[in-house]
């Protein structure tokens, strides 16, 4: 039967659900070594846990002290040893730019033309910059004011499992194993499955609700690590440092310079890998400098982690040990190796879109997610869209029609696995 008849009792608005998220502060830090990373993304997490509380899941848990919200649905009759699926998305946002007064404005029936952000006509929503717009005729979306990002990534995901979860437990016809919702912090800055609490979630499979267009899923990311340098010059009056000084913000660039260049975000697209300079600051003491290092390949990831090796030795040669002090760390690897063993999970979610009418794309993500953690934790997690666009900017927007669609795809998907087994 189509699940479409079996919601005879209406939950709560999607849209209206989503922007009452947008409007809570939930931007995460990377800097402050504190869990969560900061205090207000706990604002969201009591929400969501008195939410859950008030739509009556079951087994609802506020972890006050790492800001994780779980919660659960319970089977329905006849359907108590289909396996537990879940569902996840995270708070936070990310600290690119602004989430602070986030103010959405709804655009009905786009026209295609440009969209002014701010009133100052300073930051226009363009097809031009982004020619994807131009697939969205007619449709409606959420847009900025052109100061905040949006927070769509993943407060989308996060309305639209809210949604699920109210329609599940309103309507019990519609057939479903036990559902496992749980919503994470600090997914931004890498932190999101540090305290997840894998027997609390208690779900044997899940899909993170986090990725973009409608109809992309992704069960491949990027290995990833992070490179912190502290570059450690000698500062010397500039009238008499002839063969005396070491600028370490030189030696900095230097180390740049050493990189592969086209190696880089800017000129990188679908399984290309980077090296990003995300931070640099720096005198003539003293330079601290970031990257990130990002790629699908674990040879080419691997190669990319001894390139640097081999620069920050060159360069220690050239200036002196111990002028560049490296620390480079591993943060999340590819996914794939873990999914390969469970491909139901990619094949049934495409099913839950193609019976809707989606075209599933397979799309390798350009990032990683909480799934990509936790698939290595042992519950396998491929990424699902949310219909949001732009991300980690103050062009983010989000299309309502895909963002309907989303929760179809979570409710087939629940439905899919309730007489599923292996
Ligand atoms: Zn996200």
């Amino acid at each position: 039967m189509k699940l479409e008849s079996l919601i005879k009792n209406k939950p709560e608005d999607l849209i209206e659900r989503f922007l009452r998220y947008t409007r809570i502060d939930t931007q995460s830090d990377e800097h402050t070594n504190t869990s969560p990373s900061t205090m207000k993304q706990h604002d969201l997490a009591k929400l969501l846990a008195d939410e859950l509380t008030t739509m009556c899941a079951s087994e609802v848990v506020y972890d006050r002290e790492h800001c994780y919200v779980y919660a659960k649905i319970p089977a329905s009759k006849g359907c108590e040893n289909a396996p537990a699926i879940g569902f996840i998305s995270h708070m936070d946002t990310s600290d690119a730019v602004s989430g602070k007064d986030v103010k959405a404005r709804i655009v009905e029936n786009y026209d295609l033309s440009d969209i002014k952000l701010s009133e100052d006509g300073r930051y226009v929503l363009s097809p031009k910059d982004f020619p994807e717009l131009l697939n969205h005729k007619g449709d409606d979306l959420i847009v900025t004011d052109g100061n905040t990002l949006l927070g769509a990534d993943d407060k989308a995901g996060i309305a639209e499992i809210m949604n699920m979860a109210e329609i599940l437990l309103l309507n019990p016809e519609i057939l479903h194993g036990k559902i496992c919702i749980g919503f994470t912090p600090d997914e931004e800055i890498g932190e999101g499955t540090t305290y997840f609490d894998l027997d609390k979630f208690g779900a044997k499979y899940a899909f993170t609700v986090d990725g973009g267009k409608l109809g992309e899923m992704e069960y491949e990311n990027f290995n990833a690590a992070e490179v912190e340098l502290i570059i450690n010059g000698r500062s010397v009056h500039p009238g008499d440092a002839k063969n005396r000084m070491l600028n370490a913000t030189l030696i900095a660039y230097e180390f740049q310079s050493m990189l592969p260049a086209f190696e880089n975000p800017m000129y990188t697209e679908k399984r290309e890998g980077f090296y990003h300079l995300t931070m640099m600051k720096g005198t003539c003491e003293k330079a601290v400098v970031y990257y990130i290092i990002r790629d699908h390949d674990m040879e080419k990831f691997t190669k990319k982690k001894e390139t640097v090796k081999r620069i920050v030795n060159f360069l220690n040669e050239k200036y002196g040990q111990n002028t560049v002090e490296l620390t480079m760390e591993d943060s999340y690897y590819n996914m794939i190796e873990k999914i390969r063993p469970h491909m139901h999970l990619v094949t049934n979610a495409k099913k839950a879109m193609e019976e809707l009418g989606i075209t599933p794309i397979d799309q390798p993500i350009r990032g990683g997610t909480d799934g990509a953690m936790l698939s290595y934790k042992g519950l396998p997690c491929p990424n699902l869209c949310t219909g949001g666009y732009n991300y980690h900017g103050r062009y983010e927007y989000a299309v309502i029609g895909e963002m309907r669609a989303c929760v179809s795809i979570l409710l087939n998907i629940c439905e899919i696995y309730s007489d599923f087994s292996e």
